[in-house]
């Protein structure tokens, strides 16, 4: 299939900022300005609640909604399924002495589902090492209502994981610059223009997951952590699999505060757990195919 082809078969989905309003009042609203609760290929006014994500919708692949009021006034979030995972795992819990961490935040897609399912409770650090990227997050996470997150445009490598200041963290969300390769056609403006193709692709992504796993075991370190998420938009399993697999060899998981959460701790209802042959043979070299739906 083709780009436009694979993108013509994902709805356009949109996640409700629950720091503004209800999933509910969302729905109404839809229903009063003539979309149908059905299906996002049912006509090109139906929609449905998505089965997996809370508060999330999906509508027929033709609806546009950047220029829509709900999303300026920041009440919805046009946020595709795939990238709505990493928060709903992590699940961080909605009280006052919850601590939380995301490492790399901008544009603030995650931070902002983070600190909605934090219900603006507790404290949500957002990193962000690039100037203009977190002056993206600042703005994002303005609109979108976001009391309970300190952005800090700061290096996450260069965070002392010793600070008191840190020392409540329980959760941690890495996601982390990749490669982009599992980004369809449509989401394009979010791959970063910092990542440049500069030579053979495997070395690239070993560089890549080498800075991936850097980050995955500075967030170990941090002595609170109990629960990581790692996540990226690549299909390659260099930058998955393998970062996972030598994150679980590593000396900081080897001390035995960490392990890899299984099928009925994490979305115990998603049949998909990505290729776990790749975890145990770490020398098979993978060729890439392009997944015909994103998730
Ligand atoms: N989580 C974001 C969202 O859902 O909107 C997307 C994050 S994007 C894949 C990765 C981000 O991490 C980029 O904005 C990049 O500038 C930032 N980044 C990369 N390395 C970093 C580091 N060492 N510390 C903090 N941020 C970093």
């Amino acid at each position: 299939k083709t780009g436009d082809q694979r993108t013509a078969l994902i709805p356009r989905y949109v996640r409700v900022n629950t720091l503004v309003w209800s999933t509910d009042e969302a729905v109404k609203s839809l229903i009063t300005r003539g979309f149908t609760a059905s299906s996002p290929f049912d006509s090109i006014n139906g929609f449905a609640i998505d089965e997996h994500i809370p508060d999330l919708l999906s509508f027929s692949p033709q609806t546009a909604f950047h220029e829509d009021s709900l999303y300026k006034a920041g009440k919805i979030i046009l946020q595709d399924k795939a990238s709505c995972f990493p928060a709903a795992v992590l699940a961080p819990p909605a009280s006052d002495d919850s601590f939380v961490i995301d490492a790399t935040s901008a544009p603030g897609n995650k931070t902002s589902h983070l600190s909605a399912l934090m219900k603006n409770k507790g404290k949500l650090f957002a990193f962000e090492r690039d100037k203009k990227r977190f002056v993206t997050l600042t703005a994002m996470l303005s609109r979108a209502g976001c009391k309970n997150v300190e952005p800090l445009n700061v290096d996450f490598l260069t965070v002392d994981p010793l600070d008191p200041k840190y020392n409540r963290v329980t959760h941690i969300l890495l996601d982390p610059s990749c490669s982009g390769s599992g980004i369809v056609n449509r989401l394009d403006h979010l791959l970063e223009t910092e990542i440049e193709d500069d030579g053979d692709q495997e070395d690239r992504l070993k560089r890549l997951a080498a800075f991936q796993l850097l980050m995955v075991k500075h967030a170990m370190k941090f002595p609170g952590a109990q629960k990581i998420v790692y996540s990226t938009c690549s299909i390659h399993a260099t930058e998955n699999e393998h970062v996972v697999r030598d994150t679980l060899n590593s000396d900081e998981a080897q001390a035995g505060r960490f392990y890899l959460a299984g099928r009925n701790e994490v979305l115990p209802q998603w049949h998909r757990r990505g290729l776990p042959d790749e975890l145990e043979h770490p020398s098979k070299v993978v060729s890439p195919e392009i997944p015909s739906h994103v998730g």
